[in-house]
């Protein structure tokens, strides 16, 4: 077993999560990532874990880590509600959820702080993740793999993973012709303090409601927020992980979904200053609430992500050399599935390499029988995502009005309105 060794490019969520399954499987694995330190870069936002997700970090995480991640999670509301409205909260539609707040059903979706899971995956591998390793391309053949990286250095494994999410060299070495397409959509994400010195910046009624806004010229905002189960520095002291939380405080995460040509094209990287002033700009007709979430936003966390989506690759020519993620399917965040479907390569590519290794099979077998399944769940998702994506943009005038004016207008008589106080 030791022979078989696993060199991950990326320490990401799924380059993460597939090494903590390998390592208890006992397999050498080795994780290359090009950041020099665990939190180079700002990374906090929320994300949805669902069942899916949930799932692979069950089988893939030692116990008191998986412990520990529903530990941090948001608390599971008994209603919550995903809510559609138009620039001013009026609503258009709403969908409602059922939970259990017992937390057990671990179907059941949950959020987490992105930098706080990552941070939970980090533990147990503190001798296994290479910071400051920036993988430039690879050599394989039928015996293995070279990754070379950007500081001359170079390893040998069995196996090359590709983890390094949407921008991937490995990809492009690769799988040149599968180089995800541009969707025309960009998002300018931030988030906000939940409590700030007036009080919370979000009113009671919206605290278990994402929101998505619809403004004008397909300007979307949406919203929600961040509240952890249990404060990380006392989960991470309960349970004995010896990182330092990132993140200690509620708080909203917010998204702009603009079109491309609303975008001021970068020149060279925008600030976040310069993003978050320009959200300000571009937000000043939305409701008061939602101007309220950019103007205290922590100016710091404000990034710009362009919206891409993966192409199904119809041959894989690599012997040892595979992809998880971002790396092969990214796209867009409409459906909250990026994360969720990185997690699952990461889970079933684990399933299939220990498999091998007890049934005496090839590893290019396992990885053939990994890159078959995945294909098909991953691309789904891709489309689902690009097709929730075309919905929240209306380009029918008679269709645009109606979903922000007539609808919220008709409902604000026939359901109580949203309270914003
Ligand atoms: C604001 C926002 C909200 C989101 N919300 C959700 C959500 O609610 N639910 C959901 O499922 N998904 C969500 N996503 C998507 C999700 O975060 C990604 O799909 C997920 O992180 C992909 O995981 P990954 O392991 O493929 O790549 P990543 O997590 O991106 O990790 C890639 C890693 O590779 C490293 N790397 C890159 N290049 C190199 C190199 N050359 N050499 C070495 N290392 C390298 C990077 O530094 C990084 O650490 C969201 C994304 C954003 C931006």
């Amino acid at each position: 077993m030791s022979t078989i060794s696993v060199a991950i490019c990326g320490a990401g969520l799924s380059g993460l999560c597939l090494a903590h399954s390998l390592l208890r499987a006992g397999f050498d694995v080795q994780v290359y990532e090009r950041d020099l330190a665990p939190h180079a870069r700002r990374q906090g936002y929320r994300i949805t874990i669902d069942e899916h997700g949930i799932a692979a970090l069950q089988r893939c995480l030692p116990p008191q880590l998986f412990k520990l991640f529903l530990a941090t999670t948001s608390p599971i509301d008994e209603t919550s509600y995903f809510r559609v409205t138009n620039q001013e909260l009026g609503e258009i539609f709403r969908l409602t959820f059922k939970g259990d707040p017992s937390g057990t059903d671990l179907r059941t979706p949950r959020q987490i702080d992105r930098q706080t899971l990552r941070t939970i995956m980090l533990e147990g591998l503190q001798d296994r993740v290479h910071f400051g390793k920036e993988a430039i391309r690879a050599e394989t053949t039928s015996e293995g793999a070279t990754l070379y990286f950007s500081d001359g250095d170079y390893i040998h494994a069995s196996l090359v993973v590709g983890a390094d999410g949407v921008n991937s060299v490995l990809r492009k070495q690769f799988l040149p012709d599968y180089e995800p397409e541009d969707i025309n959509s960009w998002g300018i994400y931030g988030r906000t303090l939940l409590d700030q010195n007036e009080g919370s910046v979000v009113p009671s009624s919206l605290k278990t409601s994402g929101v998505f806004a619809m403004g004008p010229s397909n300007l979307g905002f949406f919203f929600t927020t961040m509240r952890f189960g249990e404060a990380p520095q006392t989960a991470f002291a309960r349970f004995g992980v010896n990182q330092i939380p990132p993140i200690t405080d509620d708080y909203v995460m917010w998204g702009l979904v603009l079109p491309k040509e609303q975008f001021p094209e970068p020149q060279g990287k925008l600030s976040s200053e310069m993003l978050q002033r320009f959200a300000q700009e571009i937000t000043q007709d939305f409701h008061p609430v939602l101007q309220r979430l950019v103007k205290q936003a922590d100016v710091d966390y404000t990034m710009a992500v362009k919206f891409r989506a993966g192409k199904k690759p119809t041959a894989w020519s690599v012997p040892r050399t595979t992809f998880m993620g971002d790396a092969l399917h990214v796209m867009p965040p409409t459906g909250s599935h990026g994360g969720n479907t990185a997690l699952r390569d990461a889970a079933l590519l684990a399933e299939k390499l220990e498999a091998a290794v007890i049934q005496s099979e090839s590893l290019e077998k396992a990885i053939g029988s990994y890159q078959e399944e995945m294909s098909k769940y991953a691309f789904r998702e891709v489309e689902t995502s690009k097709a929730m994506m075309k919905r929240f943009t209306i380009k029918n005038p008679l269709m645009r009005w109606a979903m922000l004016r007539a609808i919220p207008r008709i409902r604000s008589i026939t359901n109580k309105p949203i309270t914003t106080e």
